[in-house]
């Protein structure tokens, strides 16, 4: 695609207010392949204003109407599925058939979740003798990272249009082109000008204005959890709705009586898949003890197979950051059995699959979200112990538990403090809500959890 030299506000595409401007790069070769502009504070209110505009008329259109216009951007972004595999591709670096059945593909679905949910969610209750009506918070600030670029960005408009909210979007500042695209898509899938409204920019300008704009109802992050922070400290002190999605540390416990090599297999491949960019990644694998061995070598044998096909890291500090992860594992004592902190190519933002065994629980690689392929191995004396290790770091958003029989898995993942737990290999599901127990956030995505993240309830007494 063609990078839009403007920003995306109230219906079209308007020169920014100022004129720096941010380049994109691509990841595979470290080529620029664009530029689009870093919008400032003046952008941001603008964008705003437009928002703020729009939301009385979007407000009250009727679910239906707003479901169609969902409806028509689901088809938009099947039609030009294509193109939103080969920019992500560009951008963020990921192998193209990845891109295309992840990236591009998962949006379509969630996006068509809400045009369905917009249509039969009942935002009208009777309770007693009162009518408890759902209504749609106001201005939304959306700020999103670059592991999932469209995901994340439908994962938080769809919802919001689909609870008649209007939009102002922030994207991550290496993967704007995708942004740009899903603006093109909201075009032309007939949303009115104003309800959808987009600002590329630097975080510490262009977010930090959109996260403090005093007309901004509800904000909604997915990051870092030092970045959330601050952003959770401005929403407290002006009394507005926040949400946060910050990372995790997931476990990958693999009960006594689980198909060993099952599980490692869809582990391995769980953390090495977006090249470990993926916050839900089950960073930890928990092994009996007297499974360990066979479970390394397993595991091993598995991230070798990797090798090539894996895609880079998003950019240079993120693969020195990664880099600087698996010397710190090595330095505290961690046994390597993949990969290691050496580049694999002398072009390219790429970091070798990585798996370490012997890895202990107060270790940092066993306690801080790395972001990279990079899977720490852990043993376990029993049941209780490995509970209290799968529990016992500041994240709690996702996990796997594998047993014999499903209904061990599913006593085990009962006791794990975490907001979703994939039991002997569990399907994705577009529906089921997606969030984070303790440091992991606040608040939910996807489904009908999702949409409520949006409303806001009033009741009439009879
Ligand atoms: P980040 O800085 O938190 O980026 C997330 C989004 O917030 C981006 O749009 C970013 O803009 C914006 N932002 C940055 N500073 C801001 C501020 N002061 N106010 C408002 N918005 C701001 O994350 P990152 O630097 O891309 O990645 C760092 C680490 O965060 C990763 O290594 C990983 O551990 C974690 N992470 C987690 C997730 C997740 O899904 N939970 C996703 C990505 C990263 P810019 O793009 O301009 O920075
Ligand atoms: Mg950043």
């Amino acid at each position: 695609m063609k990078a839009h030299d403007g920003m995306y506000i109230d219906g079209a595409w308007r020169p920014a207010a100022g004129r720096d401007t941010i380049e994109v790069v691509n990841p595979v070769d470290e080529q620029v392949i664009g530029q689009v502009p870093a919008g400032t504070a003046e952008d941001v209110d603008a964008a705003v204003r437009s928002a703020r505009a729009a939301f009385p008329g979007w407000a009250a259109t009727a679910p239906a109407e707003r479901a169609a216009r969902l409806s028509a951007l689901r088809d938009v972004l099947a039609a030009r599925k294509d193109e939103i595999a080969e920019t992500v591709t560009a951008e963020l670096g990921a192998p193209l058939a990845f891109s295309q059945a992840v990236h591009a593909g998962v949006p379509v679905l969630v996006a068509g979740s809400y045009a369905e949910l917009a249509a039969t969610y009942a935002f009208e209750e009777k309770v007693g003798n009162s009518t408890v009506y759902q209504e749609p918070v106001g201005v939304v600030g959306a700020i999103t990272p670059w592991n999932y670029p469209l995901h994340q960005i439908v994962a938080k408009v769809a919802p919001a249009l689909a609870a008649g909210c209007t939009v102002v979007l922030k994207p991550a500042e290496d993967t704007p082109l995708t942004a740009q695209l899903f603006a093109e898509a909201v075009a032309e899938a007939g949303v009115p000008a104003g309800v959808f409204n987009l600002v590329t920019g630097l975080g510490p300008v262009a977010g930090q204005a959109l996260a403090e704009h005093p007309d901004v109802d509800l904000v909604s992050f997915t990051g870092s959890t030092a970045v959330g922070r601050r952003i959770g400290a401005t929403a407290g002190a002006a009394v507005k709705r926040v949400a946060l999605e910050l990372g995790g540390k997931s476990a990958n416990v693999i009960l006594p009586s689980a198909d060993l090599a099952k599980a490692v297999n869809v582990g391995v491949a769980n953390v090495m898949s977006n090249s470990g960019q993926t916050c839900s990644a089950w960073t930890r694998m928990l092994v009996p003890a007297e499974r360990y061995d066979e479970a390394v070598e397993l595991a091993a044998a598995a991230a070798e197979k990797y090798g090539d096909r894996i895609g880079p890291v998003v950019n240079a500090k993120q693969r020195d950051r990664v880099r600087g992860y698996i010397e710190k594992g090595v330095a505290e004592g961690a046994r390597l059995v993949a990969g290691g902190p050496e580049s694999p190519r002398d072009q390219g933002y790429f970091v070798s699959p990585t798996v370490f065994a012997d890895v202990t629980e107060r270790m940092t690689i066993a306690q801080e979200e790395i972001f990279g392929p990079v899977l720490s191995i852990l043993r376990y004396e029993d049941t209780e112990d490995a509970l209290r290790i799968a529990n016992g770091t500041v994240y709690g958003l996702a996990g796997a538990v594998w047993a014999g029989e499903e209904s061990e898995a599913v006593a085990f993942a009962r006791r794990l403090d975490t907001g979703q737990v994939d039991i002997n290999g569990g399907r994705f599901n577009p529906l089921a809500p997606f969030g984070g127990y303790k440091q992991s956030g606040v608040g939910r995505e996807l489904g009908a959890h999702g949409l409520s993240e949006y409303l806001q309830t009033k009741s009439l007494q009879f």
